[in-house]
């Protein structure tokens, strides 16, 4: 029996699908958001997985600037007990 293999047209398409993603943009500076607060927890999660740990920037798009300030936020908050730590 004929079984054919993987064909040349499918293979192409799949690596067009998983190919790019839509570069995205900094959300603080998008808001001109300078100061981020440690106690505006409703933004900080956003930014953290459900497990607690802070979303990498290549992932979330935030900037450089903003990332640390965001990380050094969520340090900040966690040390208050408004955010947790890592938990499983
Ligand atoms: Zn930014």
């Amino acid at each position: 029996m004929f079984r054919p293999g993987p064909d040349k047209d499918e293979m192409r398409q799949a690596k067009k699908v998983r190919g790019f993603k839509r570069r995205k943009i900094c959300r603080f500076c998008q808001n001109k958001m300078n100061i981020i607060d440690y106690k505006d927890i409703e933004i900080l999660q956003t930014f953290i997985t459900e497990r607690g740990k802070i979303i990498p920037r290549r992932i979330s798009g935030t900037c450089a600037k903003h990332q640390r300030a965001l990380s050094a936020a969520i340090k900040r908050s966690r040390q208050i007990a408004l955010m947790p730590f890592l938990s499983d």
